[in-house]
């Protein structure tokens, strides 16, 4: 693909993992200048490495199509098979430092799709973090983090593999929420209140959609490559300038009518997320 990534194609890239840990898969970049490596625990299976390195290669694509340029410095991603009891969370990017877990807390296999989600996901943070200089966790609101990667992982991925058409992601996410909601173990807060890290992640499936709802709704008909904007801008240290420069509101007004939109456009009917449902079975 032409500025993407050139990672070796499934088959080869099976015969360069290794099983033993130690070994690493390189994965070269040419629009990014980025070196991404894969270190897999023995007793995760091979599907799951493949899988994983297809994430990373469709990241660092969507990335260098979207925003222009990929991740550039060196990253490890550090594939585990055990989940521990203690760890809520499927993985987590420290700087340029990638854990994924292929196994839930319960010690059952994830999904290879699962996999290229959370590789796509993770990417992205990092790609946050080198735009942004840092600033991303520092001073910009975690909603934007959070539901930007979450929105980031849903379009790369269909994009990828052409499963669902855009207005899915509408369903998607307003269906996670009202499921949430519906068990309503404690209605999430406002919007504006998840700036600190803390109430997206303690949200669950919910609090993620209710961020990447609120992504979606800043990028408006700006489309995703804002998002590329809002975190260049944000290295100049200043949220709110970035906010307005990227999405063309300030973030009072949007916090408003972003209320006003959940009031009203969502929850959506429980019906349509039924069909949903009954759709991704078929
Ligand atoms: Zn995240």
């Amino acid at each position: 693909m032409q500025g993407g990534t050139d990672i070796a194609d499934p088959q080869s890239a099976l015969t360069v993992l290794n099983p033993v840990r130690t070994h690493v898969t390189l994965l070269k970049s040419d629009a990014a200048e980025g070196m991404l490596s894969l270190a897999a625990d023995e007793a995760v299976p091979v599907h799951a490495r493949l899988s994983t390195l297809d994430g990373l290669s469709v990241a660092q694509n969507y990335f260098a199509t979207t925003f222009g340029v990929g991740v550039q410095r060196p990253v490890r991603i550090d594939l585990r098979a055990y989940h521990p009891d203690d760890v809520d969370f499927g993985g987590f990017t420290a700087n340029h430092h990638i854990v994924i877990y292929a196994s839930s807390q319960r010690g059952v296999p994830v999904s290879d799709y699962y996999l290229r989600r959370a590789a796509i996901h993770e990417l992205f943070h990092v790609l946050q973090q080198e735009l942004s200089g840092g600033a991303d966790l520092a001073i910009g609101p975690n909603w934007l983090v959070e539901g930007g990667a979450r929105l980031v992982e849903d379009i790369a991925s269909v994009q990828s593999v052409p499963i669902q058409s855009a207005p899915y992601q509408d369903t998607y996410f307003g269906c996670a929420l009202l499921n949430e909601e519906a068990q309503a173990r404690r209605p999430l807060p406002p919007l504006s209140a998840m700036h600190y890290y803390g109430p997206v992640e303690e949200g669950g499936n919910a609090g993620y959609a209710l961020a990447a709802l609120g992504a979606k709704r800043a990028i408006g008909a700006h489309g995703p490559a804002a998002l590329g904007v809002y975190y260049r801008e944000l290295a100049h240290g200043d949220w709110q300038a970035a906010f307005v420069r990227a999405f063309g509101v300030e973030p009072e007004a949007f916090y408003k009518d972003f209320a006003r939109a959940r009031a009203n456009d969502w929850p959506i009917a429980l019906a349509d997320c039924n069909t949903e449902r009954d759709d991704d079975e078929d």
